[in-house]
């Protein structure tokens, strides 16, 4: 009885998740395809040299809506080759940093510079060409897994390919295939896993092989082994790179070269992970409850 009336409520579930889904993704396209209008290149636009990749936040104050301020004045360096992990709870607007440092969207007020070159002085073709960015949510195409993880470098020979994906800990995922690197994947092939899909995102960043690295962790736990493997993974892609995570799950962020903390677009604290924890203050405060999320399962 129960069970009958469940069921069909389940399948409308199943059905409802899965447009949704689709549309999640539709619009994730259009966050990383569409032109933002407003932003366009200075008619003086000149490329950026991009020496080490320095990048520094001065003064930035950002507002999607006028009425409504999100960054409320921002300051803050990540030397070139070093990792700086934004943490803060959810809407504090640590995603928002790594759209203006891609220039979707032009600082309301405040810099940001690579190497002392405004941003907005630059080509963004050129900007985009020095900034990878692994996503929370990788878009896969229908297509092979060889074409997913070549995306936008056609000319990648296998040595290439398998050394990314080596780096990338999917290298023994896509042996074990049946069909290897010709398998189909996406929506109408092999489905891949949360885990899987942002290691695919991370050897097409590594074949990308930018100077600047942007990791925007995903939301979403995923289990121990996965999250070690990712791990890895994300500090072998940081080598070398001048790298800015934006850290949803706190995972990534402990051998960060600075830790900052973000509160309704304000820096609240910031700090190496062992000086933060033993403050005591909001950072131990978050660190504390993801242990015990981490403890009690998913
Ligand atoms: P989370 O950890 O949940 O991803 P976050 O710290 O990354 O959060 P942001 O994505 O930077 O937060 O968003 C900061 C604030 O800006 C949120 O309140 C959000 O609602 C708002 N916001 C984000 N994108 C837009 C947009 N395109 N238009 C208007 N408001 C936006």
């Amino acid at each position: 009885y129960l069970l009958q009336l469940y069921q069909p409520l389940n399948v409308f579930g199943f059905v409802y998740r899965g447009v949704k889904e689709a549309l999640n993704e539709m619009e994730r396209m259009f966050e990383l395809l569409s032109v933002n209008q407003e932003v366009q290149d200075a008619p003086d636009a000149r490329p950026l040299v991009c020496a080490g990749g320095e990048v520094r936040f001065d003064g930035v104050r950002f507002a999607y809506d006028p009425r409504r301020p999100i960054l409320q004045g921002l300051d803050f360096t990540v030397p070139a080759g070093h990792t700086v992990a934004v943490v803060g709870p959810t809407g504090a607007g640590k995603s928002t940093l790594s759209r203006l440092l891609y220039r979707f969207y032009d600082t309301t007020q405040g810099r940001i510079l690579i190497d002392g070159q405004d941003v907005r002085a630059v080509t963004q073709e050129s900007l985009r060409a020095a900034i990878g960015i692994v996503p929370q949510d990788t878009v896969l195409f229908n297509d092979t897994i060889r074409y997913n993880i070549a995306y936008g470098w056609p000319g990648a020979d296998q040595a290439e390919l398998d050394r990314v994906a080596e780096a990338a800990q999917i290298a023994t995922f896509i042996r074990g295939l049946p069909d290897g690197w010709d398998t189909m994947v996406g929506e109408r092939g092999l489905k891949l896993s949360g885990g899987e899909k942002q290691r695919v995102a991370i050897a097409r960043t590594l074949l990308k092989n930018p100077p600047i690295l942007i990791l925007d962790e995903a939301t979403s736990a995923l289990d121990t082994h996965t999250e070690r493997e990712i791990q890895a993974a994300l500090r072998d892609a940081a080598r070398g790179r001048t790298t800015l995570v934006i850290a949803h799950r706190l995972s990534t962020v402990v051998d960060a070269d600075e830790i900052i903390v973000m509160d309704a677009g304000r820096i609240v604290e910031r700090g190496s992970h062992a000086v933060l924890l033993a403050r005591g203050g909001a950072y131990a405060a978050l660190w504390a409850r993801q242990q015990e999320a981490t403890l009690a399962g998913p």
